[in-house]
């Protein structure tokens, strides 16, 4: 979506919220949805969005925070910070195996060699795929992220199914993302927390030796970063 119409769409939102929120409860009748109490709204924001949107008000109403400044955040997220953040960090990893010991070491102080900064203070740590080892990450409680290196997480991220499979069944999971993990391979979950993120270092494709670094970036997807696809010579379709 254009930043300019998000932007009308998200202030807009928050001038409506109340006069929404209010309605639905003054209107309520018992033993009917929310959606059928408002009858103007076709779609009625989840109770969680509801609950954002009111503390933004709330913050911005007293002065606390700066609503162009809560827009260019949100803008960074959107349209600014992605996957190809995390690809730089993986591409560089692959050819310089300096780089490499020290984001596996302390990945959080190596990305910011490239320019990516922690913006909440969590840790963010490397978890390096080989012949032998296949790491995934998952947050099992809600849907922490490695945000700054890889944008916005993809709904199957955060989708119940995938949050409790992907612990119980990795290797099955895996499978339907189009990953047969051999049985002489160990696979391993990281559960992602509010205080540590994941990403993995997936393995450099076969036949990549001669590209550049811009050109292994490139092949890099957001999927292989966690753990569910590996990187071939190809980049592949990323899942939404
Ligand atoms: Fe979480």
């Amino acid at each position: 979506m254009p930043k300019s119409q998000d932007s009308v769409g998200r202030r807009g939102f928050l001038r409506t919220t109340a006069t929404g929120a209010a309605g639905i409860v003054a209107g309520g009748t018992p033993g009917l949805g929310p959606t059928r109490l408002v009858p103007d709204q076709s779609a009625v924001p989840s109770d969680l969005t509801l609950r954002v949107k009111a503390l933004e008000s709330l913050l911005v109403d007293k002065g606390l925070v700066d609503p162009a400044a809560l827009d260019r955040i949100v803008d960074a997220f959107e349209t600014k910070i992605g996957p190809r953040n995390g690809a730089r960090v993986v591409a560089r990893a692959w050819i310089d195996p300096a780089y490499k010991k020290r984001l596996l070491a302390d990945a959080a102080t190596a990305m910011e060699e490239l320019g990516f900064h922690r913006h909440q203070g969590e840790d963010i740590v490397a978890l390096e795929n080989t012949a032998k080892v296949h790491n995934m990450v998952v947050c099992t409680l809600c849907s922490c992220y490695p945000w700054p290196l890889l944008g916005l997480p993809p709904v199957w991220y955060k989708s119940a199914p995938y949050r409790s499979r992907a612990v119980i069944d990795p290797r099955g999971v895996l499978k339907e993302f189009g990953l047969d993990i051999g049985t002489d391979v160990a696979v391993r979950v990281w559960d992602s927390t509010s205080e540590v993120r994941y990403i993995v270092l997936p393995e450099r494709p076969a036949g990549s030796e001669g590209l550049s670094e811009d050109a292994l970036a490139a092949l890099v997807t957001r999927d292989a970063m966690l753990g569910t696809a590996r990187v071939t010579l190809t980049a592949t379709e990323v899942r939404g």
